[in-house]
This record gives C-alpha cells, structure tokens and sequence, in this order.
C-alpha cells in the first residue's frame, strides 16, 4: 500500500517512500514549554498522531521523533514573570503537556528529546558549521551566515527580500545580514542557572533552530524521510533548520518530505490572549468535553486547510460521535469491540507510561475489522472528510464491528464516552442501571407492563432507553 502526500519542498503530492527498506523515520516539532497546550498546538498533535498511526499499518517500523524545547527565551521570560525557576516551570508544562495531549488519544512518540539534555550535541553541530564556514562569532554571539547556503528559501519558495518584509527579522548590531539567525546566545547575569550553559564562545544558550537540527541528526540520521510542523514554522525555523543540517554534513540532504498542518482559528479570528479567545485543551475538558470530541473535531477538516473553531463545531463533533458510539457500544458483549477497546485503553497507558525508547508495534493495528477503504482515503493525502462521510455511513448501514474498530484505529473510540458526555445529569447513574436490570428481568419473566412502566418512569425523569442487540439496552439523556 502506497501513501499519498503533499510535500511542501516539491509543492505537489508525493508517493512516500522510505530511505531505509521498511522504515519510516519522522520528525515533528514539539511543544516550547512555557504555557498549558492551546487548540491550535492540539491540532498538530493530532494531525501528526493520525500520521503515526496509518505509518504504523503500512511501515514494519516506525521512528517517530518529537522534541521538547525546554529552553528559550519565551520560557525564560515566563518564569520570570511568575517567580518560578526554569526548572519548575518546564517540568511543570511538560506534565501539563503530556496530560492534555494523552487526553486526545495522542500516542506517544517513539523518542522526546529534550533541548536541555542535548546541549553536547547542539554544540558539535555548531562547531562544525563554524569549521565549514558556514557560521561566525560575533559579541558572543554565533550566527548563521545565510549568505553562505545557496538554497536559502527554497522551502518557502520565496525570495529573500519577501522574506524580510514578511516575518518578523530582528535586525541587531552583532549581525552580519539581519537574516542571519542565531545558533548560539550568551547568557545575561540576570539568566536563571538551569538556562545558561558552557561552551567554547562563553555561557549561554543555544538558539532554537539549531535545536531541531541536532536532535534530528541523532535519532534519525542526517537524512530522514518526514518532517512536520504546523504552517508558522515553515519560515524562518524550518528553512533554519534545512540550512543548518544540509551545511553541517555537506552532500545531506535532511528530510525529504516536508509535511505543514493549516492554521486554527476561533469563530474566524486568529488566537490570541488579548483577543480573550485563547483556548487551552485544559479549558475544554474542565468544562466536560470529552477528548475524543476535542479530537474529532481537530481532524475533521483536511490538515493542510485552516480549521475554524467554533461551538457549532464542538457541538457538531459531539453529536456524530455520540451516534458512533451508541452504534458501536451496541455491539454485542464479548465481541471485537469491547475487548479491543479494553486492549487498547490497557496498552495506550502502558505507552504512556513507560515511554519505551522504540514503541513497539501495537497490536491493535494488526488486527480489527478497519475497512480497507479507510486506509485507502488516508492514503490520499490523510483525507479525513472522506474517512469521516465513512463513519456516517457505517453508522447508518448498522457495520458495528467495523465502526468500532475504524473508531478505535483513528484513536476516537472512548469506551466512557456516552456516560460522560451527559452533563447535569439529573438521575444517579446508578439508578438507571438498577433500573434497567429490573426491566430486563421483567421481560424476562413477561411482565411487559411491568416493563413498560419502567421505561416511561424513566422517560418522565428525562431517560430514554433504547433496545439493541445482544439483549442489551443503552441509555440517553433527552
Ligand atoms: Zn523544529
């Protein structure tokens, strides 16, 4: 099976093939660790998460790579403002990270390089872009001489004055050009001691391209075959990065694939905090939106597209995997389904929590009864809407086994779903249970208006049960 992609460096779609026979090696930008993970930072998660797990059906391996940046200026700033050492604060966001992302069914990578336990590295490379001639000291500072990589832009697909228009380039004194970018900053006296390192051009700390770069080479090589990242980093960090890596090992040519996710954005302006629509993961799920919700809702529009986040969406989101899972949750007892699901909850938090250097395999996409059809949309580029006018259609036609797994492969599935989605809840969960025992045995015994009387009891406190297969009975708010 052959998958489909829109390369960014080539502006067309792309078979994707591996440069090692069977193994697929990824790279991702990962989160900067100074606040909570807002949507837009979600969705990437979960586009590239989508991406990791289809890799999984068509590669034997897999090495998926995301970094932590731990240190960088926005994390020094924050810990300033709020009093708390680097330490603290970074160890704190990575936890809150890992909390709201795993809430989204977001498996885990198969390694998370940190920035701050790759300053060895990090110096090396920069060593040898200073060798190469592709670097200069200035004011204690290491700068990238843009000048000196040809290919500069390539990426973008941009001239270099558009460029400068564009983004914004910080012009200063101990630059040569102001698009010469740094890879390696000294430390001021006022710099917490867990964000200043030694190195051979003084304290300091390194830049936050050249942190990619680094990390990159060592888990996966100096050439590899995807590297993702949502659209904003596509200039200046990914070009940086290109630059950087291609002029340290000269003749590499650094990830061949290069995969971008469209923007988000919330009822069609951008996020912002002083916009006050600045949603965080957290935020949605405090007010009891499930995480598979969050999820749908990040994956239903095609990742390359922007993604407009609005309540009409959420709610959207929410009723189709509403219908899903009533669908799937009425396939019979001690089917696929269930034990699948159980399976896979089991050994998602051994993923979690482990944190296995080379993630095996799940065996959750080996088996299940995902129609090849799903695979063949995703292969087209990772169309969703297909995928998901699919799941409407399964639904429809009654397919269970096969909602429950496609649902459970694209990391939808939540065995509690239907007990959490139904807010205020008036009637103890219990009760109903109860309620519905005592009913099943009244039909048992053919005292059907015993039964019946059960059913409307219920139905007046805003319960309505619905018979399904298996002799087993669902419920739902009205
Ligand atoms: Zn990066």
């Amino acid at each position: 099976m052959q998958i489909k992609l829109f390369n960014t460096l080539t502006h067309k779609e792309e078979i994707l093939t591996t440069l090692e026979s069977g193994h697929l090696k990824m790279y991702v930008c990962g989160p900067t660790v100074y606040d909570r993970p807002h949507i837009g930072n979600a969705r990437s998660a979960v586009i590239y998460d989508l991406l990791f797990r289809f890799a999984r059906v068509v590669f034997p391996k897999v090495t998926y790579v995301r970094n932590i940046t731990d240190v960088d200026d926005k994390i020094n700033k924050a810990a300033k403002e709020q009093k708390i050492s680097i330490q603290e604060l970074t160890k704190t966001i990575t936890d809150f990270f890992y909390a709201d992302i795993g809430a989204l069914n977001v498996l885990r990578p198969t390694y998370e390089p940190r920035a701050t336990e790759h300053i060895a590295e990090i110096i090396t490379m920069i060593e040898q872009l200073i060798t190469n001639k592709n670097a200069y000291v200035n004011q204690g500072h290491v700068l990238f001489d843009v000048s000196s990589y040809k290919d500069y832009g390539k990426l973008a697909n941009r001239q270099l004055d558009e460029m400068i228009a564009g983004s914004r380039i910080e012009v200063a004194d101990y630059k040569n050009d102001p698009l010469d970018f740094v890879l390696w900053k000294p430390a001021d006296d006022e710099d917490d001691i867990s964000s200043v390192f030694e190195s051979p051009w003084g304290k300091g700390r390194p830049g936050w391209h050249i942190e990619c770069s680094a990390m990159s080479s060592k888990y996966l090589g100096t050439d590899f075959d995807i590297h993702g990242g949502g659209a904003d980093l596509q200039f200046p960090h990914h070009e940086n990065e290109i630059a950087q890596s291609r002029c340290a090992t000269p003749g590499s040519h650094y990830a061949r694939f290069w995969v971008h996710n469209g923007f988000l954005t919330v009822n069609g302006e951008k996020m912002s905090k002083s916009l006050k629509n600045f949603i965080t993961v957290r935020d949605l799920l405090d007010q009891g939106v499930s995480g598979v919700t969050i999820r749908y809702l990040l994956l239903s529009a095609h990742y390359r597209k922007p993604l407009d986040f609005t309540q009409k969406a959420l709610d959207d989101a929410k009723n189709s995997l509403e219908k899903f899972h009533e669908v799937a949750a009425s396939f019979e007892k001690g089917g696929v389904a269930q034990s699948v699901m159980e399976d896979f909850n089991d050994k998602n938090s051994e993923l979690v929590e482990t944190k296995s250097p080379d993630a095996a395999r799940h065996p959750l996409f080996q088996r299940g009864q995902v129609p090849q059809k799903i695979f063949d949309y995703l292969a087209d580029d990772l169309n969703m809407s297909k995928v998901i006018a699919e799941l409407h259609q399964m639904a429809k036609k009654g397919e269970k086994a096969e909602l429950a797994a496609t649902l459970d492969f694209l990391g939808l599935y939540d065995a509690k779903f239907l007990a959490r989605e139904v807010k205020n809840l008036s009637v103890d969960e219990n009760f109903i249970n109860e309620q519905i025992a005592l009913r099943i045995k009244a039909k048992q015994e053919k005292n059907f208006a015993k039964a019946d009387e059960i059913r409307k009891s219920l139905l007046e406190k805003g319960i309505a049960l619905e018979d399904v297969s298996g002799g087993k009975t669902i419920w739902k708010q009205q």
